[in-house]
């Protein structure tokens, strides 16, 4: 198998001090892509990331940006191609939780939620996009590839986490709309819906072996996600291999979105 099928082209990962995003860039630079790892605060997580993908044999830089913010964003564009040349590939994963029940939720924890989780996708598309345009084709059989990282909450009512939710499911239709407009640029945008993967976003889901009990009942894969699951994914999805998947969602949830209250007769 060609271990090195992104060799020559650059990503970006927002988000990619820990969890999934560090897991994808690391995966990224390992398929031999050049990775821009975004963080927004904890830089040691981010040149952890650097240093992995170094070892691996590819080049990286770590960019401080708020993908809310579009001066920010623009800055952190900017840094990347002056570094890089251009950009191939854009994962939008920076993304978080503000719970609370809905009544009680503060206007600030909704327009936190979607100031990251929507506005911060949209505004590094737009930037992403707009390279890909100035640069024109280069060899690949895209002129570039964005990957929205939703979740099972872009299809999964969720009680107590309107916000979250709520961008997910606008994620899902900006995803499509994208894709629908940009494909006859030869721009392939789809979206990675995780299901429960262990990172410290959902800690309090899995930490102990009682809560993991519980969390597997919604699973019938019957394994809470590793983030590796969701690397692979990533890089299967940014590479020529899958040059025909385009404005899809697809899921890595071990079967969460199959209705498992259904599994023993509903
Ligand atoms: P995480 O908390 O480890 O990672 C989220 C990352 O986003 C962090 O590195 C954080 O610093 C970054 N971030 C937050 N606000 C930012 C901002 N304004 N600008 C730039 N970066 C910012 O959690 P994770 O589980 O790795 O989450 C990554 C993505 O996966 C999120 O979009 C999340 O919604 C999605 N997701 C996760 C799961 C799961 O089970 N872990 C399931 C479904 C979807």
């Amino acid at each position: 198998m060609d271990n090195k099928k992104l060799a020559g082209q650059t990503a970006l990962v927002t988000g990619a001090s820990s969890g999934i995003g560090k897991a994808c860039a690391i995966a990224l630079g390992e398929a031999g892509a050049n990775v821009v790892v975004n963080y927004a605060g904890n830089g040691a997580g981010a040149y952890e990331a650097v240093e992995a993908i170094q070892k691996a044999g590819s080049k990286a830089i770590a960019v401080k940006a708020d993908v809310s913010q579009k001066d920010q964003v623009d800055a952190m564009f900017e840094e990347a191609i002056l570094t890089f040349g251009t950009l191939d590939i854009l994962v939008n994963n920076a993304g978080l939780q503000k719970d609370a029940p809905f009544t009680e939720m503060t206007l600030e924890q909704w327009n936190y939620v979607l100031g990251v989780n929507l506005t911060g996708q949209f505004l590094c598309a737009q930037a992403a996009v707009k390279e890909f345009l100035r640069r024109g084709m280069n060899g690949h059989r895209s002129l570039g590839k964005i990957i929205c990282m939703s979740s099972v909450h872009e299809l999964i009512p969720w009680a107590g986490h309107v916000n979250y939710a709520a961008s997910k499911g606008g994620v899902m239709l900006m995803m499509r709309s994208l894709a629908q407009e940009l494909g006859p640029m030869k721009i392939r945008v789809n979206s990675i819906a995780p299901g429960a993967i262990k990172t410290p976003i959902n800690r309090m889901a899995w930490e102990t072996p009682e809560a993991e009990q519980r969390l597997l009942r919604l699973i019938p894969y019957k394994r809470v996600g590793d983030v590796a699951d969701i690397g692979n994914a990533a890089v299967w999805l940014a590479s020529d291999e899958s040059d025909y998947i385009h404005g899809t969602t697809l899921f890595v949830d071990g079967g969460m979105t199959l209705y498992p209250g259904f599994e023993d007769n509903g």
